[in-house]
């Protein structure tokens, strides 16, 4: 049976998961299971097609399989912002194709929407609260980006709001941000707890398998995939990896396998929430891609996240010490006021991009599927993309289903070394743009 030639790794440091303490015993996959439809990878695109599939068809057994602890992944080492926007609304050519801009927007509400009927419906506490989000600037290269933001805005119809340096103040607590714009519409969560929920909630003929890497696998149908101690055979398989996505082979040279990286602090003390002031639960977004996004959370924590890293093994554990002098710096020059508030954790997360910004998702063999690559803003996209791709397994279709069904493939990277040093280039002209943003 071919090995899976790239599998998960993680460590300890995520934040969001150790604040939570411990979690209860996994249930591991051992001996042999024979079900209906297995989906590997228990991040926003696999849970989301786990939960459809079972909906939709509630006789069915399926097999949720994931390398790690549910909360561990990329899906719970995020930032938590669950976002309408698509990235690409800052770009240079996003106001001539408005149309598209305004359903992308419509498949991300979509998406958030469903999110939320789930939360209300399981009860899940994940700090879930529709704030909106900021985009802030803390120089005039930055005032002058989000201006274009703007008139993008204008451009569809959007709602926004202008922030002026004393309303910044108020808000965050901090002097650095000058310019701001506040969109009402997105979502801010503990996505470590959002993602646990997600699973705990899956309707019952789920089962959902934690520490159980699929090491090696036989494409079929029937497909036969096997951990250290099981094997799941099905003729129907959803492979939701993302970072890890190539390691079964698929989109070879096609995926950019990235690392972005975070960092909390510890809550702080009475004193120190006085000498910040500001509101006690926010989320900023940097104005320029390649700057710093920052979350205030209600338990006195601040995190920040910037810095993206190419890694051909998606292996956040390498590298810390460099990325977490980057964000000392971003957090002093925000906070001088707090000079002695630090970080408690900083963790790496693995993400799948493509070249040209097209995700993965559709069928892909006999028998088989993939949602993958949601260009970084996955909680909202990957969320939509799996339940759209479990409507169109179960035969059933949406009037948004053909944002993320069908489009163009990701296009394929330059040979390596040239990609690496590419993307490397490419993040080093962008930190440099970003400037004071960063
Ligand atoms: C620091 C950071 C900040 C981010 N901030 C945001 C944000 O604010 N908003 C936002 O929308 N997005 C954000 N993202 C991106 C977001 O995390 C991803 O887009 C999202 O998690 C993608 O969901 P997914 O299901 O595709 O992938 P993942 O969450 O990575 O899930 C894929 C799963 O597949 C599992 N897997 C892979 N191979 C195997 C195998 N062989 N066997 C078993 N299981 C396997 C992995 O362990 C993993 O759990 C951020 C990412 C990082 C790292």
């Amino acid at each position: 049976m071919p090995p899976v030639s790239l599998l998960p790794r993680y460590d300890q440091q995520n934040g969001w998961l150790e604040i939570l303490g411990p979690q209860p015993e996994p249930t591991v996959l051992t001996g042999d299971l024979v079900v209906d439809h297995v989906v590997i990878g228990a991040g926003y695109g696999g849970l989301a097609v786990a939960r459809r599939l079972a909906e939709l068809d509630p006789a069915a057994e399926i097999a949720l399989v994931e390398a790690d602890r549910i909360g561990n992944n990329a899906a719970g080492r995020c930032s938590g912002f669950i976002i309408d926007h698509a990235h690409n609304i800052r770009s240079k050519g996003f106001k001539e194709d408005t149309e598209n801009a305004k359903r992308q927007i419509a498949l991300n509400r979509a998406g958030i929407d469903w999110l939320e009927e789930i939360v209300t419906a399981n009860g899940i506490d994940c700090d879930w609260q529709r704030v909106g989000k900021t985009h802030a600037a803390g120089g005039e290269k930055g005032a002058r980006v989000l201006q274009g933001f703007a008139e993008s805005l204008d451009a569809i119809d959007e709602q926004y709001e202008t922030l002026d340096a004393e309303q910044l103040k108020a808000k965050f607590g901090t002097g650095f941000y000058q310019y701001g714009i506040h969109c009402p519409h997105s979502v801010i969560a503990q996505p470590a707890q959002l993602a646990i929920g997600l699973a705990e909630s899956l309707p019952e003929n789920v089962r959902v398998f934690e520490n159980s890497t699929v090491s090696d696998f036989e494409l079929g149908p029937p497909h036969v995939l096997r951990t250290e101690r099981g094997t799941l055979t099905t003729p129907s398989l959803v492979i939701a990896a993302n970072g890890f996505g190539e390691g079964f082979g698929l989109f070879k040279n096609r995926l950019l396998p990235l690392i972005t990286w975070a960092s909390m602090t510890r809550p702080m003390t009475a004193d120190e929430v006085e000498a910040l002031g500001g509101e006690d639960d926010y989320g900023i977004i940097p104005a320029h891609p390649a700057g710093t996004t920052v979350r205030r959370r209600p338990d006195n924590r601040i995190l920040i996240r910037n810095q993206y890293t190419f890694s051909r093994t998606s292996d956040a554990r390498a590298g810390m010490a460099k990325v977490v002098k980057v964000h000392e710096k971003s957090f002093r020059n925000r906070y001088p006021m707090l000079p002695d508030l630090e970080f408690e954790y900083s963790w790496g997360g693995a993400l799948s991009l493509s070249r040209n910004g097209a995700g993965v998702c559709g069928k892909i063999g006999d028998g088989l599927w993939s949602t993958m690559a949601y260009q970084g803003v996955g909680m909202a996209k990957g969320t939509i993309s799996g339940k759209f791709l479990a409507e169109h397994m179960m035969g059933e279709d949406d009037p948004l289903m053909d944002l993320v069904l069908g489009g163009p493939k990701p296009s394929r990277n330059f040979p390596d070394p040239f990609n690496r040093w590419g993307v490397a280039i490419n993040a080093r002209w962008r930190r440099w743009q970003a400037g004071i943003e960063e």
